[in-house]
């Protein structure tokens, strides 16, 4: 018998791998080194020959990889609840953008540090991630050691961040320098959307993209009144008119794509186009149902993600997984309409997919230890028979105890390895009161 050693040996009661031939195993044991799995298989096979630094005893639970949301806006966290129940255009217009303009990169970091502690605890480890001063996203997950793809979002008008379109595409270009060189960071090129962007930039941005080889995400036919302005202003839905500008790609994530005809669903599969579901957001802001099967039909490769906190409101992947399958069979008045493993691959392989990091989604022998382990003695996953059901319709992000990236411990039992959580809550409630008043001015200018 060989011996080989090995940083952790974890011993779990259920691990759902998501591999290939998406195996379940009872009793099992997890090998890490370096960050990666050296070995998974089961208990018996495993604790004889490895000979690990640590132990992790997880006897009591499940586990999987961790949670992968694929679109959010992580600094939002910081208006959660501020606005609601608004229409998208005027919630964003009237609402959000005002405040936006007021944002400075410690509030950004705060705001994405607070979302990078849900996110943990929930049983996230990766995201995607647009927002205005993002460099402090990526500083703040790289703090909180989750992995993130996060790109400056990129109008036609000023923001905080730049005052030209120039020197919003160099912002792009010295955040790819400083995070090339992360371990859990990486960056994309990300216009906002066909409504906040001029022809020209949509064109640039894929030529940059393509020039750095990095992703390209944008929100996409999120509305029907989207759609609307966008026969207005360019003649086209926005689908074929981001097609027009060469947008679509094995490059790009769409975010949202709720309204589309078949031949916009044809459009996106046969370009490659990655697209990421947003159900919480959508049905908080009315957007629309997304054509979740017929996507899923055509081929498009499926992610889920929360959107940012104040359309959500939280970033909650487990509670993203329910409502992506309730959300289907209600519409489609069919309850075996996308089902809980359809909807766990959106959520794990699918979100490694659209993050570009294929590293992660699924545990096997050379991926990345990125796993998350839910407490089975909790009342609400008592009894177990299957799993995937669990995972998809009992489980809250409430029932994570452990959270690993990359062989790292961030989280455990309530309690976050990385993060001073109780002096960080401070600055939140601080922070708020800053919010709160430019919110009130905003009203009254
Ligand atoms: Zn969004």
């Amino acid at each position: 018998m060989t011996i080989s050693h090995c940083d952790t040996l974890i011993h779990a009661a259920w691990v759902v791998t998501q591999d290939d031939s998406r195996r379940i195993l009872e009793d099992a044991g997890i090998a890490v080194s370096n960050g990666f799995i050296s070995a998974i298989g089961s208990w018996e096979e495993l604790a004889p020959v490895w000979y690990p630094k640590r132990i992790v005893d997880l006897t009591k639970h499940l586990v999987l990889p961790g949670l992968i949301n694929a679109h959010t806006h992580a600094s939002m966290t910081l208006m959660r609840g501020l606005a609601d129940d608004l229409p998208l255009m005027e919630w964003l217009t009237k609402h959000i953008f005002p405040v936006e303009q007021k944002l400075t990169p410690e509030l950004v970091h705060l705001g994405a540090l607070l979302a990078c502690c849900e996110m943990t605890k929930t049983g996230t480890t990766a995201f995607c991630d647009m927002y205005l001063m993002e460099e402090h996203v990526g500083r703040a997950a790289e703090e909180a050691g989750l992995r993130a793809r996060i790109g400056e979002v990129l109008f036609s008008f000023p923001s905080p961040a730049y005052a030209s379109q120039d020197e919003a595409f160099d912002l792009v270009r010295s955040m790819k320098e400083r995070f090339d060189g992360s371990n859990r960071v990486n960056t994309a090129v990300m216009p906002h959307s066909v409504y906040t962007t001029s022809p020209e930039l949509l064109e640039k941005s894929m030529e940059l993209a393509e020039e750095l080889d990095i992703p390209l995400n944008i929100h996409l036919a999120e509305t029907q009144t989207e759609s609307q302005q966008s026969i207005e202003q360019h003649g086209l839905r926005p689908v074929p008119y981001a097609a027009e500008r060469g947008l679509l790609s094995k490059r790009t994530l769409a975010a949202h794509a709720v309204d589309l005809t078949d031949e916009e669903i044809d459009l996106l599969a046969k370009s490659g186009t990655r697209v990421c579901h947003n159900p919480e957001s959508n049905m908080k802001l009315a957007s629309g149902i997304a054509r979740v099967p017929e996507m899923q039909a055509a081929g498009i490769p499926l992610s889920l993600g929360t959107d940012g906190a104040c359309s959500n409101n939280n970033l909650d992947m487990f509670s993203e997984m329910s409502s992506c399958a309730l959300l289907q069979k209600v519409h489609h008045k069919d309850s075996t309409r996308v089902p809980a493993q359809q909807v766990l691959d959106m959520a794990t392989r699918g979100g490694a997919c659209s993050l570009d990091m294929p590293q992660t989604g699924y545990l096997a022998k050379g991926q990345a230890a990125d796993l998350i382990a839910l407490n089975l003695n909790t009342p609400s996953l008592m009894p177990m028979y299957n799993p995937i059901s669990h995972l998809v319709y009992a489980a809250q992000g409430a029932d994570v105890a452990l959270t690993m990236v990359g062989g790292e411990t961030l989280y455990q039992d309530g309690k976050f390895t990385r993060i001073d959580y109780p002096a960080l809550r401070e600055e939140i409630r601080d922070a708020a009161e800053f919010i709160k008043k430019q919110f009130e001015q905003g009203k009254m200018a």
